[in-house]
């Protein structure tokens, strides 16, 4: 049997959304279970979906008949729907960029602009006009709606892409213009200018990516100078341009390291012009306790773009900055004053702490041994197969769509912002896929390993007599209530002193070799919402790939959980036997760890994943960890550190004081000044 549908059509999505759910109620594998499909196939309208189960499920002879009668139906109001659709393109013209504007449809919006521009030329008018007319009318509604919670960041940055293609378009006409009059080459009337990077050593930048359109957006001017940018780069950039505000953006944690260094130097170079904070690892606390007293120009820490347009707003209105900063100063007055007792918090001495060790008995356990010892390189892995191995909660967050996934698809006031992202996201993975976009690669081994103290020795073999490396692990310190360990990495693995052939693993994996030209090409035509979606996507996959590579680490190339079947939403919430801990996740915090990591895999020339001075993996979009396949081992959080613990650390890593006190700032339990 076959149909012909036009367009987008609802009764073929339909039929594809049912027949998936009853291949996978049948038991069928599918491979893929797509969280999409199940809620599309709950939002068939139950008669079609009687209609569509009688062919599928083969119940009445005359099912054919009947499904093509109410899918002629469906075709009308489909065409009713997509005439209803295309009817705004005969409003006037300016109407229509304020609508494809508000709506974020980018097809027309150069022949628009062209008819506009046109026609205010033959009046002897400007291509000025354009921008100032429809196009700030219909940012003005986005804003509105984005300030008033009506409208949610993935529209706003559709919006910004039919702003900036118009925008692009006209730029030759209003530069041809200074030239015939050149009393029209004034500078150019914006809310204010801002310099934004991502620090020295650090590479993620979604988020500030996101900042910059919502900025541009509402008419700031926003030259962003991309990621590992260093502090002098930044404030050069500053003055050149004579910026109004500086904003950093950071993900991991020596970064806030970084961002304190660049605030001394907004000091030392005489700025007074406000700083504003913001990226995943940055918090109100830190920006309060570490960078605020290094600089005297006001100091913010900026939650999310949301906050970013009224914060600047704010920030340089003379009217509302006194309220902002004396607001902010309270605040960040209480957060110093909480943070000056939080080193009062009871704390156990090292001794004490190793002690109290994670009570794993060793007697009688056989550690598995690897099914496939060694290094192993994954060349051009499928990405095909690591799609159904995505968690999009964290694609939403990225979006700051809030809500659970997949609930959020049906939720009634996102769902349709969610399913448009969602939709567009399977679009691009289509693409990812098919056209090659993307280049996975990944690199694990297994290494014969025992713990001594808190530290993890590999060997060179089995044999175990010669010290190939030692990754160093540091101990909990918090008073725990009686029976809760504290607890290191170096407990999940037999003590020497056992005998026990143990191992540990390791990996790395990108999906973001290839990502970086065309992130830019996108960038080039305008089109952030496909380069931040790109982004997302690569991180995700990357995500994926670890998740998919544990899999495989625990049936198959370990082989420690031979008979483990689990779903993807069981893996998410790692439902599993064994871990897989991060450098500088909180189980392992300190980052040069992944330096150890980077030696005993080769990294870098297995895969092509670099790491910079601040141990950030280039690409963004990349994870590698440490395997761990005891079953009791569990993730945890180091927390605060003694200064007992940080010396020992230091020794071990064979560091001064000093140095083991920088990596490890974030995790400190004392004041080194003290
Ligand atoms: N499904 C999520 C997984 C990210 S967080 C996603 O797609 O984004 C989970 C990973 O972070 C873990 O696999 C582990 O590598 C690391 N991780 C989480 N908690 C950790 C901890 N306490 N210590 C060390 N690593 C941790």
């Amino acid at each position: 049997m076959s149909f012909s549908f036009r367009g987008n059509n609802p009764v073929r999505e339909a039929i594809h959304a049912v027949f998936l759910f009853h291949a996978i109620e049948a038991g069928l594998d599918m491979g893929i279970v797509n969280a999409g499909a199940l809620v599309v196939y709950d939002q068939v309208e139950p008669e079609l979906r009687t209609r569509i189960e009688d062919v599928v499920l083969n119940r009445r002879p005359d099912a054919a008949e009947r499904l093509l009668e109410i899918a002629e139906e469906y075709n009308r109001t489909g065409e009713a729907e997509e005439a209803a659709a295309e009817e705004w393109r005969s409003l006037p013209v300016g109407e229509r960029i304020t609508h494809a504007l508000v709506k974020g449809i980018d097809g027309h919006v150069q022949d628009d602009t062209e008819e506009l521009r046109a026609q205010i030329a033959e009046r002897g008018g400007r291509p000025i006009e354009v921008i100032e007319g429809p196009l700030m009318d219909g940012m003005n509604v986005v804003g509105d709606l984005f300030g008033a919670g009506k409208m949610f960041l993935p529209q706003v940055v559709k919006s910004a892409r039919v702003m900036k293609k118009a925008v692009a378009y006209l730029i030759p006409f209003i530069e041809q213009e200074k030239l015939d009059n050149p009393e029209y080459a004034t500078a150019k009337e914006t809310n204010g200018t801002i310099v934004m990077a991502t620090v020295k050593g650090d590479v993620h930048d979604i988020g500030k990516n996101i900042v910059g359109v919502v900025l541009q957006c509402n008419n700031y001017e926003v030259v962003d100078l991309g990621v590992m940018v260093p502090a002098q780069k930044i404030l050069d950039t500053a003055v050149e341009i004579g910026a109004d505000a500086v904003g950093l953006s950071g993900l991991i944690t020596p970064s806030l390291d970084e961002m304190v260094n660049v605030a001394s130097e907004m000091q030392r170079r005489g700025f007074e012009v406000p700083l504003m904070i913001g990226g995943a690892t940055t918090s109100r606390a830190h920006t309060a306790v570490k960078v605020d007293g290094k600089y005297d120009g006001p100091v913010v820490w900026v939650k999310d773009a949301s906050r970013s347009v009224p914060t600047l707003a704010a920030l340089l209105s003379d009217a509302q900055r006194p309220k902002l900063l004396a607001d902010v100063k309270a605040d960040y007055d209480s957060l110093r004053e909480r943070h000056a007792t939080k080193h009062d918090r009871p704390m156990v001495t090292l001794e004490q702490a190793r002690a109290n060790r994670t009570p794993v008995d060793w007697d009688g356990y056989v550690p598995p041994a690897p099914k496939q010892p060694g290094i192993h390189v994954l060349d051009d892995y499928d990405i095909a197969e690591l799609r159904a191995y995505i968690d999009w909660q964290p694609f939403f967050n990225a979006w700051e769509m809030k809500g659970k996934f997949p609930d959020i698809l049906n939720n009634p006031t996102t769902g349709e912002t969610a399913r448009g992202l969602y939709d567009d996201a399977q679009a691009m993975l289509d693409r990812i896929v098919e056209e090659k976009w993307l280049t996975a690669k990944g690199v694990y081994g297994f290494f014969p390993a025992a713990a001594v103290g808190d530290d993890i020795e590999v060997y060179t073999d089995e044999s175990r007599s010669e010290v190939l490396t030692t990754l160093c692990n540091l101990r909990q310190q918090g008073d725990h209530r009686e029976g809760v360990p504290n607890r290191s990495l170096g407990d999940f693995v037999a003590p020497r002193g056992t005998g026990l052939p143990d191992h540990v693993g390791a990996f790395a994996v990108t999906a973001g070799l290839g990502a970086q030209d065309r992130i830019l090409a996108f960038k080039e035509d305008a089109d952030d919402y496909s380069a931040i979606m790109l982004e997302a996507l690569a991180d995700r996959l990357a995500e994926a790939f670890a998740e998919r590579l544990h899999q495989r680490v625990r049936t198959e190339f370990w082989g420690h959980e031979p008979d483990e079947q689990l779903e993807n939403e069981d893996l998410i919430a790692e439902k599993y036997h064994g871990i897989r801990p991060a450098p500088g996740y909180p189980a392992c915090p300190e980052h040069t760890e992944k330096r150890t990591l980077w030696e005993l895999l080769d990294v870098q020339a297995n895969t092509g994943i670099e790491l910079t001075e601040s141990m950030a993996m280039w690409p963004g979009a990349a994870v590698s960890g440490w395997y761990f396949s005891h079953p009791q081992s569990q993730y945890f959080v180091v927390g605060r550190l003694g200064r007992d613990q940080v010396a020992d650390y230091a020794e071990r890593k064979g560091w001064t004081l000093a140095e083991a006190e920088r990596w490890l700032s974030p995790n400190l339990g004392y004041d080194p000044e003290d």
